[in-house]
């Protein structure tokens, strides 16, 4: 059973990466961005509140986070594993994924690896392309300063945890699937 989180910056890359890895190992990518831009689209009260977070930009609170991944977790079809896009995002919400997946714990966390100046120029980028109401060039710097200040400390979380497998995400889509594959056989 293969239980994975992917870690990186907005723009690395990580949602594409995921989805192939998920893929590759036959199970199914949990992404808490998708499910609220779900929400949203659906119109549904989490999803008003969530975007009420997301279109600034900003965190949606962790219960509410943590009560909406709680409820996929449950579902049958993780029960073969699954790869976390999005979850944690910052130390607090880590603590609650240890306790909710107990002394099996997860398998191990890929972070993609990317330069800042990088993620800015390949948000521009995806916002032409998918229109997400929170890929604004204001919105993406205020979201790259979430992540530094946020979800960053968790690298080092899971580095201490020896869960932590770095992948360099600069190259083409492939590449970097084939880059994090061997990398974490690897990591065994
Ligand atoms: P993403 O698709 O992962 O880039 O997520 C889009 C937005 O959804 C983020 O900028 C946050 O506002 C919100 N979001 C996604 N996952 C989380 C989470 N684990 N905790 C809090 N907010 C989240």
């Amino acid at each position: 059973m293969i239980k994975l989180v992917v870690l990186g910056a907005p723009g690395a890359g990580k949602g594409t990466q995921a989805a192939r890895l998920a893929e590759h190992f036959g199970i199914p990518t949990i992404s808490t961005g998708a499910l609220f831009r779900t929400h949203m689209a659906a119109g549904t009260e989490l999803g008003e509140l969530a975007a009420s977070y997301i279109n600034h930009g900003n965190l949606v609170p962790d219960e509410v986070t943590t009560g909406m991944l709680a409820e996929r977790l449950s579902e049958p079809d993780v029960a073969a594993g699954f790869i976390l896009d999005g979850y944690p995002r910052n130390l607090e919400q880590a603590a609650v994924l240890d306790e909710t997946l107990g002394d099996e714990g997860l398998t191990a966390v890929v972070d993609f690896e990317i330069r800042g100046t990088e993620v800015v120029n390949r948000l521009l980028a995806r916002a032409a392309i998918e229109g997400r109401s929170d890929d604004t060039e204001e919105i993406i710097r205020h979201r790259l300063m979430v992540y530094r200040e946020k979800t960053a400390p968790l690298v080092d979380y899971y580095r201490e945890r020896g869960l932590l497998v770095p992948v360099d995400a600069v190259g083409e889509v492939d590449e970097v699937t084939a880059r994090t594959i061997a990398a974490l056989s690897d990591a065994g």
